[in-house]
């Protein structure tokens, strides 16, 4: 074999891959807001059908001694070495799994995610739980055959944040609850601040109205975009040029759509800008923690910035004239960033957010261990609830029920949040010292998103989190910056002393 017709043969091979994850993600995308429910029993068998391709694809014994050639040559360009490492990983990890189980958990999955969804409509917990312990059963299993000798929720750690694992989770979460947590109960003691006309009526056509024009601000662009409705926001990125967001308007909650889709739109910023050359390759599979962070950044760092509010506002007000005759600009900035204990971790603050992370990563280390008893994982999340943040839901939706990430086996994805936001942390603190970003929110959005471009989005998945991260801040990740940015800010919001 020469290097050539290796790679030829690679770029052959990323194309048909390429197609059908195309393929695949636009099924999803149907199927997470248009499709009937009524379809899904086929669609399912279909979908698990193409994952079985996808599987053949993958496991391929040819494209496998390809691509162990291609590691073995020095003379690579850094992007195909990168590609290399990041290919024999992922034929690793499915090759390890048989092919008819492989399939079957597909299959499975799209039956959990519906359960889930009936479940959390119902506010039956009894309704996802065999689902749920089906999907525990799944992932143990799979991490066991993939590394027989690691601890499985380590294995899975690793999947959405390459080098990631406990001993490094911990160490940070011990951090978050050291500085954070006593935070939290000074700040349930001191004076409220008044958020309470968020949650007057709002008409679902005049937020949309808004959303229109806040994104037009943000330059998510119809070229290139497209927003729908779902009940769990996500986006999906099926390529540069089509990255596609999707959000739910609660109209009785003003913020609640606004940051979802400021915050999503983060995600799509980095689908876009990544370097268009690593279309339909591994290079566009950033890991969960670097594509958090800029979602993050996106929705708390620069979104709950009084500039950036102050440029919707007046519009808004405009909007809603009546509901919002009583609210200036500082009640509104200050009910955004207001802090207290809430049961749903996408409706939480800045400062809270970090304690419901703590409490699933809690949970899935203990799912993972042993050390919880599987039957009661509801009441064990309730239980954390009343620990960390002194409440506690009387129904499911609000409790277990609540995030859809557990309902197709995404074990070990929570911890990337907190990590994520972390990591926004630092990317903020440089960005903010290199250029003038109140400035640039006020009146051009656009100098934000080149920066983040050129420092961070365009390497796409070509670097882990770390070098990304020193490339753009000139350090390795430090908590520090996020620690010390929600100290500095709760304690000024709330007036406490130093
Ligand atoms: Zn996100």
């Amino acid at each position: 074999m020469d290097k050539t017709t290796a790679l030829n043969e690679l770029k052959e091979w990323e194309f048909k891959i390429s197609a059908y994850n195309l393929l695949l993600s636009t099924a999803m995308f149907d199927e997470s807001t248009i499709a009937p429910k009524g379809g899904l029993e086929y669609r399912s068998e279909r979908f698990a059908y193409l994952n079985g391709i996808l599987y053949e694809l993958t496991t391929d014994k040819k494209i496998e001694e390809i691509i162990i050639y291609l590691s073995s040559l020095d003379d690579l360009t850094l992007e195909d070495k990168r590609k290399v490492t990041l290919y024999l990983k992922d034929i690793n990890k499915t090759k390890a799994i048989p092919k008819d189980e492989y399939v079957a958990f597909s299959k499975a999955q799209m039956l959990a995610s519906d359960a889930w969804e009936k479940a959390k409509k119902k506010d039956d917990y009894s309704i996802f739980k065999p689902h749920l312990l089906k999907m525990i059963d799944y992932q143990k299993r799979f991490a066991l055959y993939r590394n027989p000798d690691k601890d499985p929720y380590d294995t899975l750690l690793d999947d959405y944040e390459e080098g990631m694992n406990k001993e490094k989770y911990d160490q940070f979460f011990k951090r978050i609850k050291e500085e954070i947590l006593p935070l939290i109960r000074r700040i349930t003691e001191a004076q409220k601040i008044d958020d309470t006309f968020l949650y007057r009526f709002y008409a679902k056509d005049k937020q949309a109205k808004l959303m229109h024009d806040i994104n037009a601000y943000l330059g998510f662009d119809k070229d290139w975009g497209y927003m729908g409705i779902s009940m769990h926001p996500f986006t999906c990125g099926m390529s540069n040029n089509d990255v596609r967001v999707t959000t739910a308007y609660d109209e009785h909650n003003l913020s609640s759509s606004i940051y979802s889709i400021i915050h999503e739109v983060g995600h799509a910023f980095y689908e876009h800008q990544m370097a268009k050359e690593y279309d339909g390759t591994i290079l566009k599979a950033v890991s969960s923690g670097m594509h958090e962070s800029q979602s993050r950044l996106f929705e708390n760092y620069l979104g709950r910035d009084k500039n950036f509010i102050a440029n919707y506002f007046y519009k808004m007000k405009e909007l809603f004239k009546e509901e919002l005759k009583d609210v200036t600009l500082d009640d509104y900035y200050r009910a955004v960033n207001a802090s207290k204990p809430s049961l749903i971790r996408t409706d939480a603050d800045e400062l809270t957010y970090p304690i419901h992370i703590l409490i699933r990563y809690e949970i899935e280390k203990g799912i993972f261990d042993g050390t919880l008893d599987l039957d009661d994982l509801d009441k064990i999340w309730d239980q954390y609830y009343q620990e960390y943040l002194g409440i506690k839901s009387d129904r499911p939706s609000l409790g277990i029920l609540q995030d859809i990430h557990w309902s197709d086996g995404s074990f070990g994805y929570f911890p990337t949040y907190a990590l994520g936001s972390a990591v926004a942390a630092q990317i903020n603190a440089k960005m903010r010292k290199d250029m003038d970003v109140k400035k640039a929110l006020s009146d051009d959005f656009k100098k934000i998103t080149l920066y983040l471009k050129d420092h961070v989005q365009k390497y796409g998945a070509l670097y882990p989190l770390d070098e990304i991260l020193i490339k753009a801040t000139d350090q390795s990740f430090d908590p520090d910056f996020y620690i010390s940015y929600l100290k500095e800010k709760y304690t000024a919001l709330y007036h406490l002393d130093k």
